[in-house]
C-alpha cells in the first residue's frame, strides 16, 4: 500500500466562494496517512457539471484512489453523481434497494418523500452504493478506466461532516485495508502532553515517529498542548490493541512526566477534574488580567460524562481586574499579601485549593512586539496552608496567549498535587 495515492476532491460553491472552510479535506488527508496512503492532491471545485466532470476525470488519472465529499444532496446543484457518470461515459441507474433505504428514511421522520429526492438512488452503472446510516444520500462507490490501462477507484461521500466521517470509518477505510487474502485492521489511541515544546518531544521520540514505523506516531499542536496520535493496523483488533499499548508504554518512557491524559478532546482540566474527584477535594480559581478562560473551561466540564461527581470538584472561579480589586472584593486592606486573600478565599468558599492567575497578559500587538505577553505568577493555596508559587515569562500569538497562560497554570497546579 505504500505508493498508493489518492487525491481529494471537495464540491460546493460555498468552499469556492469561502463561506465555508473544507474541514472534510482535513479530516481525510489525516485518515489517509495512517492507512500509509500518500495524499498529493486537494481540488475544490464548485457545483457547475462540467467543471466536476473535468475534476474527477484529472483526478482518476493521476491518483489511484478518488474520495470526493459533496453535491449528494436532492437538489439541483448536487451534480456529482452527474459528473462521475459522465467522467466515466456511462449512464446513471436506479438502484432500487438505496430508494427503498431513501423512502424509509423519510417514512421515519414522518415525513412523504418528495419526488425530487429519488434522483439520491440514482448511480452511474458499474457503482456499488455506500450505505449512509446517518441522512438520505447514499455514496458512491465506483472503478474508473484510466487511459494507461490501469485502473482508479472513486468514492464520493456527502458532504455533511458527521455523516462524510461515519461513512469513511464503516466503509471506506475497510475497502482500503482490505488486502484481498486478508483484512486488516486499524485501531487509533491519542496522548496529551503540556509542559514541553513539539522540538522536545520529537527529540525524545527519535525514530518513534519516523513515517514508516509500525505503529506508526503523528505529533500535532494546538495552544501548546501536544497530541500524539498512536495508529496501529494489524490482522485482528486484539493485535492492534496489544501494538498501541507497546507505544504507549515507550512514550511513557521517554516523555511521561509531560502526560497528563488520553483521548482527542481531554485536556489537563479533565485531569485536574479527575484528581479532585479522586481525593474528593475542590478547587477555586482567581484568574485576574483582561480574561478568564480557566472559569469557562472547568465551568463546561461539569456537563460532560463521566466528570460529575456528588461533591462537585469545582467551586467556581472569580475574575478581577487585579489584585487590588481582589484585595476589596475580599475585604482586606491594600497592603495584604496574595496569600492572605487566597487564604480567606479558601475558609469562605470552602475550597481545598485554590489557583491564583497573576495576571493575563494584554494580547496587544505591536511592531516591536509581534508576539505578546509578559511575566505572569501562579499561585497555589493547598490544603497544607502552603503557597507554592512559580512565576513564568510567556509569549505567544495573540490568538492562543490566553490559553497558553491558562494551561501553564494548570500545569503548576498539578505539579503541587501530591501525586503528581
Ligand atoms: P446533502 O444531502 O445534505 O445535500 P451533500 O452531499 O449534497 O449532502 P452538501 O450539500 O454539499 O452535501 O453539503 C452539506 C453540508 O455539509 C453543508 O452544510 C456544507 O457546508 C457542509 N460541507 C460540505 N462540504 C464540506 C467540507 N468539505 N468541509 C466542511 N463542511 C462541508
Amino acid at each position: 500500500m505504500s505508493n498508493t495515492t489518492a487525491e481529494i476532491i471537495s464540491i460546493g460553491d460555498e468552499m469556492t466562494s469561502g463561506a465555508r472552510l473544507d474541514t472534510n479535506t482535513q479530516w481525510l488527508s489525516q485518515r489517509l496517512g495512517e492507512l500509509g496512503i500518500e495524499v498529493p492532491f486537494h481540488t475544490t471545485v464548485g457545483d457547475t457539471l462540467q467543471h466536476n466532470t473535468d475534476v474527477f476525470r484529472i483526478a482518476a488519472e493521476r491518483a489511484d484512489i478518488v474520495i470526493s465529499t459533496g453535491g449528494l444532496g436532492p437538489t439541483r446543484d448536487d451534480l456529482t453523481r452527474e459528473a462521475i457518470a459522465e467522467a466515466l461515459s456511462v449512464p446513471l441507474e436506479m438502484h432500487a434497494e438505496s430508494l427503498e433505504h431513501i423512502q424509509n428514511m423519510f417514512r421515519r421522520r414522518g415525513r412523504e418523500m418528495p419526488e425530487r429526492n429519488n434522483c439520491q438512488a440514482m448511480f452511474p452503472r458499474g457503482a456499488t452504493p455506500i450505505h449512509n446510516p446517518q441522512g438520505t444520500a447514499p455514496g458512491i462507490d465506483v472503478m474508473f478506466d484510466r487511459s494507461s490501462g490501469s485502473r482508479s477507484r472513486i468514492f464520493a461521500l456527502p458532504g455533511v461532516p458527521a455523516e462524510m466521517k461515519t461513512m469513511f470509518e464503516q466503509t471506506v477505510s475497510p475497502a482500503l485495508l482490505d488486502r484481498g487474502d486478508r483484512r486488516q485492521h486499524i485501531a487509533h489511541h491519542v496522548m496529551k502532553f503540556f509542559g514541553t515544546g513539539e522540538s522536545d518531544m520529537e527529540h525524545r521520540l527519535g525514530d518513534m515517529i519516523s513515517r514508516d514505523r509500525q505503529p506508526r506516531v503523528g505529533i500535532t499542536v494546538s495552544a501548546a498542548t501536544i497530541s500524539l496520535r498512536i495508529v496501529a493496523t494489524g490482522d485482528s483488533p486484539e493485535i492492534c490493541q496489544s501494538l498501541i499499548d507497546q507505544t504507549r508504554e515507550e512514550i511513557l518512557e521517554k516523555a511521561g512526566e509531560f502526560y497528563f491524559g488520553d483521548g482527542e478532546t481531554f485536556e489537563q482540566h479533565h485531569a485536574v477534574i479527575r484528581h479532585l474527584n479522586q481525593a474528593s477535594q475542590r478547587l477555586l480559581l482567581v484568574e485576574l488580567g483582561r480574561a478568564a478562560p480557566l472559569g469557562d473551561w472547568f465551568a463546561a466540564v461539569s456537563d460532560e460524562p463521566g466528570f460529575t461527581a456528588d461533591v462537585p470538584a469545582f467551586v467556581g472561579g472569580i475574575s478581577l481586574a487585579d489584585l487590588t480589586d481582589l484585595q476589596q472584593w475580599v475585604g482586606l486592606p491594600d497592603d495584604a499579601s496574595a496569600e492572605s486573600c487566597l487564604t480567606a478565599l479558601q475558609q469562605r468558599l470552602k475550597a481545598d485549593w485554590v489557583l491564583l492567575v497573576e495576571e493575563y497578559p494584554s494580547i496587544h500587538q505591536t511592531s516591536e512586539h509581534p508576539l505578546p505577553g509578559g511575566e505572569v505568577t501562579f499561585t497555589v493555596a493547598a490544603p497544607d496552608r502552603t503557597f507554592p508559587s512559580q512565576t513564568l515569562h510567556l509569549t505567544a500569538h495573540p490568538s492562543i496567549l490566553h490559553a497558553r497562560v491558562a494551561k501553564a497554570g494548570l500545569f503548576w497546579l498539578r505539579k503541587c498535587f501530591p501525586t503528581l
